[in-house]
């Protein structure tokens, strides 16, 4: 059985000061592959760094929402000349956060935009991050018509999941789906064609039904395909079959 984490920062602590045990923790859940998106430069670089090592770990690079600076202009530059380098396979991750304590939507939207650019110019997908601004990322993900890519740890619910899919948009599910009581992206997950589904943890931030916040690990990834795989009425084997053929066709991954 082979899964795919899409969305784990191997980077960050604590996971990183043990990148060899979650590794190896992960494959004997079966979790075989990794997407390490970044957040800012530094950590872009890094996720590049660890994929340059790594033949079962790939990097995306971005600037998320929460690391835009309040008083420096985002220039895509440096990102473009990492990427030119360093080949990652996806811009990510970016997006909208309506949710941060102090937040400029135009800035929000300026910089996404820059970098929904910046993924076209180069033919990249994008991994988004959001929160509180569906609606808004929906308007700007539609000016980009080129770019296709996945909402990452998805926890709305499916009539906002099918604006996505409209476009082309992948739907990424994590620890909140292991939930019992995480009742909207159980009933999204339901929707969701099986061929637009891609599995996460976002190790180390979002925890599951038994994992604390802070706590998790690509391995975890696991508990939310067999969530998936009892909601849906699969079998786990076919679960992780479509699901990795999901994440290598998103990110353009040719398999051995
Ligand atoms: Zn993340």
């Amino acid at each position: 059985m082979k899964l795919f984490d899409t969305h784990c920062h191997l980077t960050d602590s604590p996971l990183a000061q043990d990148f060899d045990g979650v590794l190896q923790r992960a494959a004997n859940f079966g979790i075989k592959n990794f997407i390490v998106p970044g957040y800012d430069l530094t950590s872009s670089r890094a996720a590049c760094r660890l994929a340059s090592a790594n033949p079962s770990v790939y990097a995306a690079i971005g600037l998320h929402p929460g690391w835009i600076s309040p008083t420096t202009d985002f220039s895509p530059e440096p990102f473009r000349q990492l990427a030119r380098l360093r080949a990652p396979v996806a811009i990510g991750e970016i997006g909208l956060d309506y949710a941060l304590k102090e937040y400029s939507a135009n800035r929000q939207a300026e910089v996404l935009r820059s970098q929904l650019e910046l993924a076209t110019i180069l033919s990249l997908p994008v991994i988004i991050h959001c929160r509180r601004a569906f609606e808004p990322l929906y308007l700007i993900l539609r000016e980009f018509s080129g770019v296709v890519g996945v909402l990452h740890a998805y926890g709305g619910g499916p009539q906002l999941a099918e604006k996505f899919l409209s476009l082309g948009y992948y739907i990424g599910f994590g620890g909140g789906l292991t939930r019992p009581q995480a009742r909207k992206v159980r009933e999204t997950v339901l929707m969701v064609p099986s061929k637009r589904i891609l599995l996460e943890t976002d190790a180390p931030y979002i925890g599951s039904h038994t994992i604390a916040k802070g706590e998790s690990e690509p391995r975890d990834v696991l508990a939310v395909a067999q969530s998936l795989a009892g909601l849906r009425g699969w079998d786990i084997g076919e679960t992780a079959t479509l699901t990795t053929a999901n994440a290598l066709r998103l990110f353009n991954l040719i398999t051995d």
